[in-house]
């Protein structure tokens, strides 16, 4: 029997729709508009692309949104200039900046340099040591996108064995470290490039999730009948069509539950990215003033 397609476009929308109560609340009990800072060097297509859309779900829910663009020829001190800027610009509440940067910028030089507060991805050091404790500021926005899916479906997360493909600072790493906190109660195997008999790993997850960028990696021979299987990798072929690191088509008939691509994870996180835009937010602001 075939999989159920988990939908992640329209539970997305459903989300949005409960941020866009709470952003219009929280309007119009502080007289503050949450406002989130997309930063964007270079001329990436794909970062084009994703910004844009994040700017226009932010437009959806009543937030506002800035974006501040750079050139590719963007020095490091450029870059942290701005930054600068925007942490100590208190009509700002949320700072993003767009990866890749270009190769003179060194990401650990820049991200360290968001204030913790206004961190909307995550990223910062001190966001991901509270993570990794267990008292989160920011919920790092794609792992979180994964746990939505599973919670709002109703896939039961505690006391399964849940495999993760890819070990990235931005998606593996911290999904990992989410699942096996204390009231989620995971048990997680994490793999990667070096990881040996990857496929027989995998053939043990009642949950699988492939992060790991390989265009249709995961085949139907890798996946026990009956395991939910999340796809959060986006792969652009050459004839310009997306596809993620799971063969959908042949997947979802072994798997209980799929996600596609697109129309997957990757609407969940903009979502979770609107959710700590408005959390940085409330967080910054007692009683109608900027703190
Ligand atoms: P990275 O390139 O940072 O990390 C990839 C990880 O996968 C690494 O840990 C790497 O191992 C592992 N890996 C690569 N090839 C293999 C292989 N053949 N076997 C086992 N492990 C392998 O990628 P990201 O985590 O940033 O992104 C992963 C995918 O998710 C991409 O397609 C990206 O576009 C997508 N993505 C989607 C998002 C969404 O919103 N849906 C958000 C972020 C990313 P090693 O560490 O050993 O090199």
């Amino acid at each position: 029997m075939s999989a159920m397609i988990l939908d992640g476009q329209s539970l997305a929308a459903t989300i949005q729709a409960e941020i866009a109560a709470e952003v219009a609340e929280f309007t119009h009990r502080t007289a503050v508009v949450p406002c989130l800072a997309a930063v964007l060097v270079g001329e990436n297509p794909a970062s084009e692309v994703y910004v844009r859309n994040k700017r226009r779900a932010c437009e959806r829910v009543g937030m506002r949104s800035v974006l501040e663009r750079l050139p590719a020829d963007t020095t490091q001190g450029e870059l942290l200039r701005l930054v600068r800027r925007l942490n100590d610009d208190a009509s700002v509440h949320g700072i993003l900046v767009q990866l890749p940067l270009p190769a003179q910028i060194e990401p650990s030089a820049i991200l360290p340099a968001v204030a913790p507060s206004k961190d909307v991805d995550a990223f910062h050091p001190e966001n991901v040591g509270l993570l990794v404790q267990g008292r989160p500021r920011f919920l790092p926005c794609t792992p979180q996108g994964v746990l939505e899916i599973l919670k709002r479906n109703n896939l039961t997360v505690a006391g399964r064995h849940v495999v993760i493909l890819g070990r990235s600072d931005i998606v593996g790493k911290p999904l990992a470290n989410m699942l096996v906190q204390r009231g989620v109660d995971a048990t997680v195997t994490l793999c990667h490039s070096r990881t040996k008999d990857l496929a027989s790993l995998a053939r043990q997850a009642d949950i699988l999730v492939a992060a790991i960028g390989q265009p249709r990696f995961v085949k139907a021979d890798m996946v026990r009948p009956g395991t939910v299987v999340i796809d959060v990798g986006i792969n652009r072929l050459a004839d310009g069509s997306l596809v993620g690191d799971v063969d959908f088509e042949a997947v979802k008939e072994v798997a209980s539950h799929i996600t596609p691509v697109p129309r997957g994870v990757g609407p969940l996180t903009i979502a979770m990215l609107l959710q700590n835009t408005l959390a940085a937010a409330t967080q910054g602001t007692v009683n109608g003033q900027t703190t």
